[in-house]
């Protein structure tokens, strides 16, 4: 990551830096690390691990730099997240799966029924494009 300090945007809203350091919070833990980072800003202690949605990777401490010090994200990534929360808020329940993937007795589900379920479900959550996971461009 270049240095925060060249990044931060003191006009950028505050409203969309709180849903954006929201969704970086809640990145799957992919790593850890012995010890914290500090925040180049403040140096407050900043994380030890990094986060991932399955597209990017990030320091835990990444929302920080954005909530806090404003400090932009790159388009690319910003897009990233606009979508995926776009994607979740399009989502839309569907009961019927529940019937028709039934337990036999013995509590196993269907092979058959079993396998519709995924791969419906992974169309919706496949993303286009994007970095890989360990791409050091998302790394603070
Ligand atoms: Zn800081």
């Amino acid at each position: 990551m270049p240095d925060p300090a060249d990044l931060v945007d003191t006009e950028w809203d505050v409203s969309e830096r709180a849903w954006v350091a929201d969704y970086l919070d809640h990145g799957q833990v992919a790593a850890s690390w012995m010890g914290a980072s500090r925040c180049r800003l403040c140096s407050r202690p900043n994380g030890s691990r990094d986060l991932s949605d399955g597209s990017y990777l990030w320091p835990e401490g990444l929302s920080h730099y954005v909530l806090d010090h404003a400090v932009r994200l790159p388009a690319e990534f910003f897009e990233h997240i606009e979508q995926r929360l776009q994607a979740l808020d399009d989502l839309q329940r569907d009961g019927t799966w529940w019937r028709r993937a039934h337990s036999t007795p013995t509590g196993a589900v269907r092979p058959t029924e079993h396998a519709q379920v995924p791969a419906n479900q992974g169309r919706k959550w496949r993303t286009s494009g994007g970095m890989q996971p360990n791409d050091p461009a998302t790394h603070a």
